[in-house]
């Protein structure tokens, strides 16, 4: 590896402990600077050179450096930075038109956020208003965000940063502080949810449940996709008692899992949802988010709901500069081709080794999960020395799952035929070199 600035890393690490959370550690021993990047590929400060398998935890969508967002940020920043949701912008309502086509939801409505979880949030606060009620259906391992009211949602009490239960998240709703009696479907994991799951929970909460939430395939909670069919037969009773289906596309959005432009349609008798989220790659690395929603829902929003920075002006441009690379250029197509690829040799190198227990996922959001060798015992002590591992040979991958023994690989959705079978050896060597030291 060059080494043109050797002893950046850590000299800068010393400092970031000084003054930043230190949640850094859970990742590498010794982080590094990523200081640029060029279509799937990244620079760090001691002149590395990565495949990046994770594009910025899914935000990097098109590609790095794409020249086509960096122009139409810089055009938009030299005339006008920010106007404010007081005042019109024709690239907002562009983007909203594209984005409310896009969605499938009927007479939608969108409302820009910088996150997903203000786009999480927003969703939680129509929904209550809309059904006048603080009771929201989640699933176990789920993951929404980090506020108070997402923190409620989360199906898994280690991705709180405080030791807050559901239960005991304040929730504030018109004038009114009440407790949030957030029910969830049960405590089997989601793959274990079922419809008996969800007609049991929706007998206890009693009185009106105002939505139920979830992501079409659970990203932070390991890329595991739900049974086929749970969706679609959930609708049916959510339909019946008139609670509404919010579906967190954060992560499952704009083609990411190949099939389709956005994870609730691989659910297609589930028909749209009612509500819908979406942040992450949308900006490929600008902070955008947003809710779409039917405009009777939406209009549950009033007047003190604006976002200062919701839609701005430059993250709008950012955006709809992605949106159409990502649409002429059909990358959820590419996705599907080339995630197909990646994923069958994933499958091969992984029948071949007892540190891999499943290779799963759609599209280029796949999940690789890892064991102690020859046990069905979860190890994230695997997924740990192997990050590090790909790392030095030039991969950079995500990790996550309930136990933390899931590799996530989301690269950007760009990613050739010939940088997937090369990330591939590289897991491969990565995979090996762990499962030998294990
Ligand atoms: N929803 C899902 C499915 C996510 O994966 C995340 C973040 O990882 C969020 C919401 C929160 O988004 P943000 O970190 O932009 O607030």
């Amino acid at each position: 590896m060059a080494t043109e600035t050797a002893g950046a890393h850590e000299a800068l690490y010393a400092r970031h402990r000084q003054v930043l959370p230190e949640w850094l550690a859970t990742y590498y021993t010794q982080p590094i600077e990523l200081t640029h990047g060029e279509g799937r590929h990244v620079w760090d400060a001691e002149g590395n050179r990565y495949l990046d398998f994770f594009g910025g935890i899914l935000t990097t969508m098109t590609a790095h450096a794409l020249p086509e967002v960096a122009a139409a940020v810089a055009g938009q920043a030299g005339r006008l930075l920010h106007s404010s949701t007081l005042y019109l912008s024709s690239q907002a309502v562009e983007l909203a038109e594209r984005i409310a086509r896009l969605s499938g939801i009927p007479d939608a409505r969108v409302f820009f956020t910088t996150s997903g979880t203000e786009a999480n949030d927003t969703a939680l606060l129509l929904a209550t208003s809309y059904r006048r009620s603080n009771q929201i259906l989640a699933l176990r391992n789920s993951y929404h965000g980090r506020s108070f009211s997402a923190i409620g949602i989360t199906g898994n009490s280690a991705w709180s940063p405080t030791s807050l239960s559901p239960l005991q998240t304040l929730y504030v709703h018109g004038g009114v502080r009440s407790r949030g009696p957030y029910a969830h479907l049960s405590d089997a994991q989601f793959i274990a949810a079922c419809v008996a799951d969800l007609e049991d929970v929706l007998g206890q909460a009693g009185g009106t449940v105002a939505a139920l939430i979830a992501e079409p395939v659970q990203g932070v909670g390991g890329f595991t996709l739900p049974p086929d069919g749970l969706f679609a037969a959930f609708k049916q009773v959510l339909d019946r008692h008139g609670i509404l289906w919010i579906t967190d596309e954060v992560q499952t959005g704009w083609g990411r899992t190949g099939e389709h432009f956005w994870g609730w349609q691989a659910h297609g008798k589930a028909g749209p949802p009612d509500i819908l989220t979406f942040a992450k790659g949308i900006g490929n690395g600008m902070s955008m988010g947003g809710v779409v929603a039917r405009a009777e829902v939406m209009n549950c929003l009033t007047a003190n709901s604006i976002s200062t920075f919701g839609g701005s002006p430059v993250t709008a441009a950012a955006a709809l500069a992605n949106l159409g690379y990502l649409i002429d250029h059909d990358l959820p197509g590419n996705a599907r081709r080339v995630g197909g690829l990646l994923k069958s040799r994933l499958d091969a190198i992984g029948a071949g080794l007892g540190v891999v227990r499943e290779v799963r996922g759609r599209g280029l959001m796949l999940g690789v999960e890892l064991v102690v060798p020859g046990t069905d015992q979860p190890s994230a002590q695997a997924a740990g020395m192997v990050l590090e591992a790909a790392r030095e040979q030039g991969l950079l991958i995500g990790k996550g799952g309930r136990a933390g023994n899931v590799l996530r690989i989301a690269p950007p959705l760009s990613l050739t035929v010939a940088e997937a079978e090369e990330g591939a050896a590289a897991l491969e060597s990565a995979l090996k070199a762990a499962q030998t030291a294990l």
